[in-house]
């Protein structure tokens, strides 16, 4: 499986070690012609609008609007596909919405379908503010959600890449191989 994890900036270099480890080839997309040919594309945290800056200065704004397979945003990556950036998500986002005492903090959550909590860590993290009808919620954190499964997106205000625990990705990894065996049927 070719999953690209954007390398603009930001932490890309722990997704792109986590796909690894869970045996994707990964490629890393500074510019459009890098996503020819990949099965998935992760939008990893940093600061989105410097994300946002620089995908347009390369054109990778337009090239990730085009790209049609499954996408992964974790943070200011769920930021960047929200309604009010790319607008690929049917998701409205409020940054760094839980204040500057708690900016960054630990929180175990609950993810559907798993006995084992998953430890959450958020950094100026967004929040969830309001999903459209064909969101499907993972994982909550104080009752609003905080994993989302969008059609062919998924997006966490919290960072899987940052703990030893790979579930999160595994779920991406399923949700590409599930979209290639639509293609492929189709
Ligand atoms: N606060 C950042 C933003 O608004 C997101 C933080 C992160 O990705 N860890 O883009």
């Amino acid at each position: 499986m070719k999953i690209g994890v954007l390398a603009v900036q930001g932490n890309f270099r722990e997704h792109a070690a986590m796909l690894r480890r869970l045996g994707a080839d990964v490629v890393e997309v500074r510019t459009p012609g890098h996503l020819d040919g990949l099965d998935g594309l992760v939008i990893p945290g940093g600061e989105s609008t410097t994300f946002m800056r620089l995908m347009r200065l390369y054109g990778l704004d337009d090239a990730v609007r085009r790209f049609t397979g499954p996408v992964f945003g974790t943070c200011a990556g769920m930021i960047v596909l929200d309604r009010e950036h790319l607008g690929l998500v049917d998701l409205a986002v409020e940054r760094n919405a839980y204040g500057r005492q708690v900016a960054s903090f630990e929180a175990d959550l609950e993810l559907e379908d798993e006995e084992e909590p998953l430890r959450g860590v958020f950094i100026r993290a967004p929040r969830v503010r309001e999903v459209g009808p064909d969101a499907e919620v993972l994982a909550e954190y104080d009752g609003e959600p905080v994993l989302l499964r969008v059609g062919r997106f998924l997006v966490a205000s919290f960072h899987p890449e940052l703990t030893d625990d790979t579930r999160v990705h595994e779920r991406f990894l399923e949700l590409v191989r599930e979209h290639a065996s639509a293609g492929a049927t189709a």
